[in-house]
């Protein structure tokens, strides 16, 4: 695997009431974060509402892109509005049918319930079968926190994870499940970052002396630039970062791609800092 080869996601969102403002997605930004620090990349991440068909649309743009991952969180509960598996089942062409591991689970946790009074009876067969039917050749994933299962599917070089919309449910089960399945993929990639800040220097004078830096340390080194704001001098915090498999090599062009933006920023009058400085 070659220094440019990345571990991709694609992540996909379903629910009216992220549509409408009535739910922020902070999902969105928690998976981000967690994928961003397994040494994952994101490319895109797309919301649709509850409707069958702009979800089974969404999923066959999502793999003709062909992603390492696909990631959905929402529409997997007992609901009529639920119906991220059918549309799952749609895009790949899939039966959907009942999955008996599934099915156990969901009807103990409603077990558990009863027997913790939480409930006074076990909900309608019909509706414990819904959460248990999923696409042809899944592999349910355990809810620790809740009822519907998680879902891991592989469609070609894609494997499609289907998630609760409910963040607790959604978190327990990418740690307990997911995160094993990506860091599977990212073995022998490693991942740095280092950075400094730069004071009394804008971003636009920098712009250039970034690319160029860019440029030279390709394809081993990513520079991005962060403007302060409400400080009372001109604050560029900066972070390079390096993927690939040879961690030696990352590490001294890493260091070689900082000591020279350093060293072109303080020519031009820039006072170069630690982070956090
Ligand atoms: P349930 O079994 O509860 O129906 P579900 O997997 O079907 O779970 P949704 O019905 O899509 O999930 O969402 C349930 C609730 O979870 C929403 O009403 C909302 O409060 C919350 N939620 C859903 N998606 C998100 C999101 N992207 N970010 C934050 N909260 C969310
Ligand atoms: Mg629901």
């Amino acid at each position: 695997m070659g220094p440019n080869e990345v571990i991709t996601f694609e992540l996909l969102f379903i629910g009216n009431e992220l549509l409408t403002g009535k739910v922020l997605n902070t999902n969105s930004q928690w998976l981000a974060r967690r994928i961003a620090s397994l040494g994952g990349i994101c490319r895109r991440m797309t919301v649709v509402g509850d409707d069958l068909e702009e979800i089974s649309m969404a999923i066959e743009e999502i793999l003709r892109r062909s992603p390492k991952f696909l990631i959905t969180s929402g529409g997997l509960g007992p609901t009529y509005d639920d119906m991220t598996l059918e549309g799952v089942a749609k895009a790949l062409g899939r039966p959907i049918e009942v999955n008996e591991e599934a099915l156990s689970w969901v009807n103990q946790r409603y077990e558990d319930l009863l027997r913790r009074g939480m409930i006074k009876k076990p909900s309608a067969a019909s509706i414990r079968a819904k959460m248990a039917t999923l696409p042809l050749g899944s592999r349910p994933l355990r809810n620790p926190g809740g009822t519907a299962p998680g879902v891991l599917i592989e469609a070609g070089a894609t494997k499609i994870i289907c998630l609760p919309g409910v963040p607790e449910e959604m978190e327990a089960i990418f740690q307990g499940s997911v995160e094993a399945e990506i860091s599977k993929e990212l073995r022998g990639i490693s991942f740095l970052e280092s950075g400094f800040i730069v004071k009394g220097l804008g971003e636009s004078f920098m712009a250039p002396i970034i690319e160029e830096a860019m440029r030279m340390y390709a394809p081993y080194v990513y520079i991005k630039s962060h403007p302060k704001h409400g400080m009372p001098e001109l604050t560029v915090e900066f972070t390079i970062t390096s993927r690939g498999t040879d961690e030696e090599v990352l590490r001294r062009k890493n260091e070689e791609a900082c000591r020279y933006l350093r060293g072109r920023f303080e020519e031009l009058g820039g006072r170069v800092l630690p982070l956090g400085a």
